[in-house]
């Protein structure tokens, strides 16, 4: 391939995508490929929604920025379109997941201070966990492997074991600002949270007025055939924090919140050049109609259900898998025992068969396609991936 001037925190793919549209990506040499990646669960309505196109481009040639020193139509219009369809009263803009986490913390921290005093300070969070690359982010998520390296780390964080009731309660006490929980966990493997431990997190909170928050990076604005997650659940948060498919590829995170939270967001005690811009914001805006209509939705769990039905087929049929899980159009499907740490050369596999997918921890295969996926690609992307399969095992 060509020189790469890029530092090598990344390994990329040995194929260089040119142009995409709908489910499909072309290369510089115009090999087609499947995507059910969705560029890690970013491009919700496929690449290059004509719609989201027009929108870009009539924004383009009106205000692309403007700074926070003023606010602008598209910003009021996103966040009142989150508001409404909501738990939250308030919106912060920011410009990515770890952002918007960031922003999420960092509230909930002042938020304690304001009312209780400096003590109480402490983050209760999973093991597992992913909630971004800022150092706060990567040390409140779960995983040393991407914080240790860089410490020393910011203090007052526990880590407890995901969908635990009895170590969350025994971990939250009058100290604890914030429990931050993903309703899926996503990077580590597409688990889900059950009901109960919501439940269990959304009353330990309340007993002792902490912010609940949902990291909805990955799971929200439709992926799993809601809105959001947590509406599957009747659980609110305090705060939930967005990303990814917000903007289906424009850069653009956001903080939403209640209005008690966000009375502490004082002026000039958080900010950001770039959040809120009318560019992201007018994207996001039209991205929303589209991701939160029914018809959307409703093409979310009939796909979803009918790809994991087919996945679990596949596993059957070929032995690799030893479980599907998921919800709507985020799906993990589990390496079998013999196959454990080896979901790499599989993702690899996968992509000399022209299909574009991920990996979620070492053991996990994941699908996060586009929420407007048609049968036919459907389809298709289960032909695909039965020759990667093949082409796997033969290895
Ligand atoms: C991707 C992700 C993030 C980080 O988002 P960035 O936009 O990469 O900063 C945070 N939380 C979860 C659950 C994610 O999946």
């Amino acid at each position: 391939m060509m020189h790469n001037y890029l530092t090598p925190n990344f390994s990329f793919a040995p194929m260089l995508p040119a142009r995409a549209a709908g489910s499909r990506v072309w290369d510089v040499e115009g090999k087609e490929y499947l995507d059910l990646s969705g560029g890690i669960a970013v491009n919700a309505l496929g690449h290059c929604h004509p719609d989201l196109v027009e929108v870009l481009h009539t924004q383009a040639q009106t205000l692309w920025h403007i700074s926070n020193l003023y606010t602008s139509l598209p910003a009021q219009e996103l966040a009142g379109k989150l508001v409404r369809h909501t738990f939250a009263d308030k919106v912060f803009f920011a410009n990515s997941g770890a952002e918007a986490n960031e922003a999420a913390l960092k509230l909930a921290r002042k938020h304690a201070r304001d009312h209780f005093g400096a003590e109480k300070n402490e983050i209760v969070a999973c093991i597992d966990s992913f909630h971004g690359r800022t150092l706060f982010t990567v040390s409140v998520g779960g995983q040393p492997k991407y914080s240790q390296d860089f410490a020393p780390l910011p203090q007052g964080i526990r880590h407890v074991p995901f969908n635990d009731i009895a170590a969350l309660e025994a971990a939250v006490n009058e100290n604890t600002c914030a429990v931050i929980i993903e309703p899926i966990q996503g990077e580590s493997g597409v688990l889900p949270a059950q009901k109960e431990y919501l439940q269990a997190a959304r009353q330990l909170c309340d007993r002792f007025q902490a912010a609940l928050i949902f990291d909805e990076v990955q799971t929200g604005m439709g992926r799993t055939g809601k809105l959001f997650t947590y509406q599957h659940h009747d659980v609110a948060p305090d705060i939930l924090s967005s990303a990814k498919a917000l903007g289906c590829g424009i850069p653009i995170g956001a903080m939403l919140c209640t209005e008690a939270f966000a009375a502490s967001f004082t002026p000039g005690s958080h900010g950001s050049t770039f959040g809120g811009n009318p560019l992201a914001c007018a994207v996001g805006s039209r991205a929303f109609d589209i991701i939160n209509h029914p018809d959307t939705l409703d093409n979310t769990l009939r796909q979803g259900a009918a790809l994991q039905a087919a996945l679990s087929d596949l596993g059957k049929e070929s032995g690799v898998f030893s479980a599907v899980r998921g919800v709507g159009l985020l799906i993990g499907c589990v390496l079998a025992e013999p196959y454990h740490g080896r979901v790499g050369e599989l993702v690899k596999a996968a992509l000399q068969e022209q299909l574009m997918l991920l990996q979620a921890g070492s053991n996990v295969l994941r699908f996060a396609p586009s929420l407007l996926l048609n049968d036919e690609d459907r389809a298709e992307g289960i032909v695909r991936l039965r020759r990667a399969i093949a082409r796997f095992q033969a290895a």
